[in-house]
């Protein structure tokens, strides 16, 4: 769109004109005139440092994305660190290939100018990209495992999960957590028996990222979920796991 418009600055034709034919207003198109620098700019394309900041989008990708991060994803420095490029990386097994194309897609959706890398490693499949804005969007990066240090939302992206707590919760589940049926043996006054029930667990080492998870749940009005184990959320009641169905569901 910008090339054509400029083709017909070019060419001689009225920005009103111009505006009328293609829908875009004429600020943005003398924009476009006076200023053709910001458009090679890659920070003219990061929500974060654009000005004033804007949310990324789509927002519900982005929740997803920060799902996978928090669970595991790492972002570190790609090649030389004087280049301020940044590399995002995503671990997914390989056992489930429709979450690998999902992965592929919001990272994608979220950052459209970069180039999403998918690499075969043994026994998952790591999906990245290389941009310099993943720290603008993922402000948790840092060095070290993320259990070993602080993790906080920010005030724009806990907006963001409170709008979305469905897509955030879905990625913070197909990354650390699973959909699975849990046998247990019951003594009846018939005797003993085996049931089944299907349940939910998220699996981290984080107590912030654990308590992320909790407040996900909070939100999506799960409220029956409980810790079966320090680093182990567990959602296990009928109704509860009902209404994560309607968010989460089984990976696949
Ligand atoms: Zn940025």
């Amino acid at each position: 769109m910008r090339h054509k418009a400029l083709a017909s600055l070019d060419a001689g034709c009225s920005l009103r004109s111009i505006s009328v034919t293609t829908g875009v207003s004429r600020s943005t198109l003398r924009e476009w005139r006076d200023h053709p620098e910001r458009a090679l700019a890659p920070r003219a394309t990061c929500p974060r440092c654009s000005d004033p900041p804007a949310l990324p989008e789509p927002r519900g990708d982005y929740a997803y994305l920060l799902g996978l991060y928090l669970g595991d994803g790492c972002i570190s420095v790609s090649g030389d660190s004087a280049k301020g490029v940044w590399k995002l990386r995503i671990i997914c097994a390989e056992a489930w290939p429709s979450l690998i194309q999902e992965c592929v897609r919001v990272m994608r959706a979220v950052r459209p100018d970069n180039k999403v890398m998918l690499q075969r490693k043994q026994g998952c499949f790591e999906v990245s990209s290389c941009s310099r804005h993943w720290p603008c969007l993922f402000p948790q990066h840092g060095p070290g495992k993320k259990h070993a240090r602080r993790i906080a939302l920010q005030s724009w992206q806990k907006f963001i999960v409170s709008e979305v707590p469905g897509d955030f919760a879905r990625g913070l589940f197909h990354s650390d957590g699973y959909r699975g049926v849990n046998r247990v043996r019951a003594r009846l006054r018939d005797g003993e028996r085996w049931y089944e029930y299907p349940r939910y667990l998220f699996v981290n080492e984080s107590a912030d990222i654990l308590r992320l998870c909790g407040e996900a749940l909070d939100l999506l009005g799960v409220v029956a979920w409980r810790f079966s184990k320090p680093n182990v959320i567990s959602v296990a009641r009928k109704d509860a796991v009902a209404r994560l169905d309607e968010f989460v569901g089984p990976k696949y």
